[in-house]
């Protein structure tokens, strides 16, 4: 990221700008969610590749195109195991043919058939010359050294050389993921070995005195800290490698060099806590004063706070403590910053959260001026997909999200109503 002097942003939402730090930088302040996309989305990791073998590359993103190093089939051959034929043979019913010999899946020397002669065949078996044609063994009846063909003789059952995929076809497309299905694919084109995209190193990192990590012994005041875990996990489900570093007491010199131990080392950094507006926020307070901020607080609920910028050029996303709002703004946010950089189309494979039209069973309340995304089961009935809230909504609670598998997607100053029909995100 770029650290000018002269920024200029288009649009203030609220029409407010808050002149920061020495630079006097312009950040954008109370942005819309699809700003604070456009906006984080200028600003990408980078995006670095590796070779890596086929069997070590399940789930990553392909960095190249690939294209096929051979047809696909390689030459014609049978989809069934039966007999190769001539169609015109095989007219009338009962024919019976003269065996010439056999055609193995792999067999080099292959007979070739001529008038009332028929070549036993197996499934992927190269086509003898003078076939055009398959009878399925079901549709025979063999005795000595003739056939009696009993079904029909199709030409459909041939599979044509390079039907599937020709030499040099690029068949995936950098940015897509290597499912099972592309991983097969992949092999069949002949590719031991594939370019795909390095995960990046992602920080992780929470701040606040009340913190003390699960296992230790807790004071009277302290609570378990969870977000660092669970944002870890969806760094590590998003294709990145999560480094979690030691929790920040509130202290800003201990934050500052955690920060540029993290700029040093990792592609981008997530935080956690203090970035609302509070004495001790001192993620908001260091990255006023020694940052570069992009944005600060998205009009949302839950998840109010978030901040974007960079520290020492690398990208940071400052995240609400509130144990929901860092899932939620990860998930609506980060995650397709994450994906947007390392190129992948996040749309045509979402790996955290489908969109979907939902029924809500009961009445939701919305926000004011908030895009309002309140915790909502979602499951199938019929052909239509139904919503229903279980438990408290607190963005402090955590369990909340365990108990249900899905966001509302309610607009500003909307609520809904029992059998209104709402967007919604359905978590993966
Ligand atoms: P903050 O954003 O620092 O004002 O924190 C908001 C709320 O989230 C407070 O109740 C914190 O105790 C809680 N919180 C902050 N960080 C974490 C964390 N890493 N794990 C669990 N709870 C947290
Ligand atoms: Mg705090």
């Amino acid at each position: 990221m770029t650290n000018t002097n002269s920024a200029v942003t288009t649009s203030i939402a609220l029409g407010r700008t808050l002149q920061l730090h020495r630079f006097s930088r312009i950040m954008e302040v109370a942005v819309s969610l699809e700003r604070a996309l456009e906006i984080a989305y200028q600003h990408h990791m980078e995006r670095k590749d590796e070779l890596l073998s086929l069997t070590m590359a399940s789930g990553r993103t392909l960095f190249d195109d690939l294209c096929s190093k051979v047809d696909d089939p390689r030459f014609d051959n049978s989809a069934m195991d039966g007999w190769a034929v001539r169609e015109a043979d095989c007219k009338e019913e009962a024919t019976s043919l003269r065996i010439v010999g056999t055609s193995q899946a792999g067999s080099e020397e292959i007979p070739i058939i001529g008038a009332g002669e028929a070549c036993r065949i197996m499934t992927g078996a190269p086509i003898p010359k003078g076939a055009d044609a398959i009878v399925m063994v079901e549709d025979s009846t063999t005795e000595l050294d003739n056939v009696t063909i009993n079904g029909p003789a199709r030409p459909g059952f041939i599979r044509r050389k390079g039907e599937n995929l020709t030499k040099g076809t690029v068949a995936l497309r950098s940015g897509s993921v290597l499912n099972p299905a592309s991983i097969s694919l992949a092999a069949t084109m002949g590719h031991a070995e594939v370019r795909v995209v390095k995960k990046p190193n992602i920080a992780v990192i929470g701040v606040g005195d009340e913190l003390t990590s699960p296992g230790e012994p807790l004071s009277e005041s302290s609570i378990y800290e969870s977000n660092t875990f669970g944002l870890s996990s969806l760094v590590d489900k998003m294709g990145g490698i999560p480094r979690r570093f030691d929790l920040i007491k509130d202290s800003i010199d201990n934050l500052r060099e955690t920060l540029d131990e993290a700029a040093e080392s990792c592609d981008a950094i997530i935080t956690s806590g203090g970035v609302s507006m509070g004495e001790w926020d001192i993620v908001r307070r260091i990255m006023e004063e020694e940052g570069d901020v992009r944005f600060w607080k998205i009009m949302i609920r839950p998840g109010g706070p978030p901040l974007f910028g960079s520290w020492r050029g690398k990208p940071i996303f400052g995240l609400p403590g509130n144990p929901v709002s860092s899932h939620v703004v990860f998930t609506v946010l980060v995650a397709p910053w994450m994906s947007s950089s390392m190129g992948v189309d996040e749309d045509s494979r979402p790996r955290l959260a489908n969109r979907v039209r939902v029924v809500m069973e009961e009445p939701l309340r919305g926000a004011p001026r908030k895009l309002c995304m309140r915790r909502i089961s979602i499951r199938q009935e019929g052909d239509k997909l139904l919503g229903s809230t279980r438990t408290h909504q607190g963005s402090g609670n955590i369990h909340s999200m365990v108990a249900h598998n899905g966001l509302s997607l309610l607009p500003p100053d909307s609520d809904c109503e029992e059998g209104d029909t709402i967007d919604a995100l359905w978590l993966i």
